[in-house]
């Protein structure tokens, strides 16, 4: 930071300088521990390697974490114009590294993105976590990494193993993208206001070979099938998309269920289905 500008005020006081009460449309629970925010900035690796994207910086706990750990830069990508003056304020100490995109980060374009190699840490507004996820899947090649900060719940879909309940599509299509895990649990009380729900971060790393957009649409369109109805064989659940075809073709028994395929199997059956549809 700076050392011809006063210091940043905390981040209790920047909330309350700026007015930033918290949101519940906006899925906003605050990161206010700084040694936490540093533990999850931690998980981007050796950041000065990288650039990174951060979806909703709220206060900017997190931001300021990213910044301090070296990043090459952040693209702190903010919705709620209140926190815009708070960011901006930041980036007054960081005026190379820090850049702000004001606006909605479900129509950010691959166009806007800081170069290559570049990850994203961010502790996601939860109403929206999942089509961000499925929205960076699609396009996994073009992040090194993501670190994101879920609801518990959704946290353990894209981390389950089959035969496991959680075990759906968010499963399958991350895994199938990506190596997964689960690298740190947090009880509500570690945010400011407590969310109702257990909060985990998913280590999500994406493969250096990357289905095409055409192979990913038919997993799109084949774990739909097989989960829309998770308790009927795989025979009927895949009805819709001619599955007696793709089963037959990939040798799979028709009396098995969606949750009991591994991804290879999955893969099997996308690719199978995309021959066909062609
Ligand atoms: N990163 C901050 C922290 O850890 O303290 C805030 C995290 S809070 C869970 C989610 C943040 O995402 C809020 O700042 C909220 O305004 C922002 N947000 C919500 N929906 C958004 C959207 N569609 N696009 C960009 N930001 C959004």
């Amino acid at each position: 930071t700076r050392a011809d500008l006063p210091p940043l005020p905390s981040l209790r006081e920047s909330i309350r300088a700026h007015g930033l009460d918290a949101l519940k449309t906006l899925g906003q629970h605050f990161l206010l521990d700084p040694t936490l925010c540093m533990k999850i900035a931690a998980l981007g690796g050796h950041l000065a390697d990288f650039h990174v994207v951060e979806i909703g910086p709220g206060p900017g706990g997190l931001t300021r974490a990213l910044l301090q750990s070296g990043a090459r830069s952040v693209q702190a990508v903010e919705i709620d114009r209140r926190a815009w003056p708070l960011l901006e304020e930041l980036q007054t100490h960081y005026p190379e590294q820090l850049h702000i995109v004001r606006q909605d980060a479900l129509k950010l374009d691959a166009a806007q993105l800081s170069p290559a190699p570049r990850q994203i840490i961010a502790n996601l507004p939860y109403n929206v976590a999942t089509p961000l996820l499925i929205g960076w899947l699609r396009q996994a090649d073009q992040w090194s990494r993501m670190a994101l900060m879920f609801q518990k719940e959704v946290a353990e879909r894209v981390c389950a193993a089959p035969g496991m309940s959680a075990y759906g599509r968010l499963a399958v299509l991350s895994q199938w993208c990506a190596d997964c895990s689960i690298a740190l649990t947090l009880p509500p009380g570690a945010f400011s206001p407590p969310p109702k729900v257990h909060s985990a971060v998913a280590l999500i790393i994406p493969r250096p070979e990357q289905p095409s957009p055409a192979l990913f649409r038919a997993m799109e369109q084949v774990t739909a099938a097989a989960f829309g109805q998770r308790r009927k064989m795989l025979r009927a659940a895949l009805k819709p998309i001619r599955g007696s075809i793709l089963l037959e073709e990939t040798g799979i028994d028709p009396t098995r269920r969606a949750e009991t395929l591994s991804i290879t199997e999955f893969d099997s059956l996308a690719r199978c289905h995309l021959k066909n549809s062609r």
